[in-house]
């Protein structure tokens, strides 16, 4: 996926998330999801955030791979526990924001391996990053933001 797919998914999320999890400080959380749901492509040194941090990509890409352990359910769940005893609000965005990320990433056609390196297992599904499904997906996004914003505004 697309970094702009992602971003755009993260935030959908957090909208419904901040329904689901009754969460007090809403925007906080908002930025929270929207980091999170871009941040596993730190491992990958071309994508958007990797360029902008290429020192750190480059050690992370050299150590794990593109959507290796970077791209498993492992690293979020490691924060989540962090950081939910801090304030469980900042928890919960983290969880949702990654697992926003590794859902979109499960149903393109390179797909993910939730349990690497545990179990090696791959998912993934039809879409092909960058292609025209992505872009129409992008766009129902969009539109589902839209509405929603305009339910709730
Ligand atoms: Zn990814």
């Amino acid at each position: 996926m697309m970094y702009y797919t992602h971003l755009a998914f993260g935030f959908l999320v957090s909208l419904l998330s901040i329904e689901f999890f009754n969460i007090q400080n809403k925007l906080i959380f908002i930025l929270i999801v929207v980091f999170f749901s871009i941040f596993p492509d730190i491992d990958e040194r071309k994508s958007k955030i990797g360029r902008k941090n290429k020192t750190l990509s480059t050690i992370i890409n050299f150590i794990f791979g593109h959507r290796g352990f970077f791209h498993s359910i492992y690293i979020p769940l490691i924060f989540y526990f962090i950081f939910y005893y801090i304030n469980n609000e900042i928890g919960i965005a983290i969880l949702v924001g990654y697992f926003s990320h590794l859902f979109m990433d499960a149903i393109t056609k390179n797909g993910i391996r939730p349990l690497y390196p545990i179990i090696n297992k791959k998912i993934n599904g039809p879409i092909k990053t960058n292609s025209i499904l992505e872009k129409i997906l992008f766009l129902v996004i969009i539109f589902l933001i839209s509405y929603f914003l305009l339910i709730y505004l």
